[in-house]
C-alpha cells in the first residue's frame, strides 16, 4: 500500500497537480453563487488561457489569476471553456 516514496516527481506530475488545483478553483467558483462583485480587475482572458494551457506565466501573475478565478465566477467560466478546449486538444495530439 505504501507507495515508492523514493520517487521524486516530474514535471508531468506537476502538471497534473496543477490542472487538478486549477479545476478545484474553477468548480468552486463557479457552484459559489456571485454574491458580491468581484473586488479586483478582470484579468485579461490571454492571461486565463495561457494558466489552463500551462504557458509561462509570472508567478505573481498566476497567483492574482488564480485568487481571482476565487471570486470572479465570469472567469471562472471562462478557465472552465479554455480547460474543456485544452483537455480535447491533448486527447487530439495523443
Ligand atoms: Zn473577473
Amino acid at each position: 500500500m505504501a507507495g515508492t516514496h523514493m520517487k521524486s516527481k516530474t514535471k508531468a506530475d506537476y502538471r497534473e497537480e496543477k490542472d487538478r488545483w486549477l479545476a478545484e478553483v474553477v468548480k468552486k467558483a463557479v457552484l459559489s453563487a456571485p454574491t458580491s462583485p468581484c473586488t479586483t480587475k478582470c484579468p485579461d482572458p490571454a492571461i486565463i488561457r495561457d494558466l489552463v494551457f500551462h504557458k509561462p506565466v509570472a508567478p505573481e501573475i498566476t497567483k492574482d489569476v488564480a485568487l481571482h478565478l476565487t471570486e470572479c465566477p465570469d472567469c471562472a467560466r471562462i478557465a472552465l471553456t479554455y480547460r474543456e478546449e485544452y483537455r480535447e486538444q491533448k486527447e487530439n495530439s495523443v
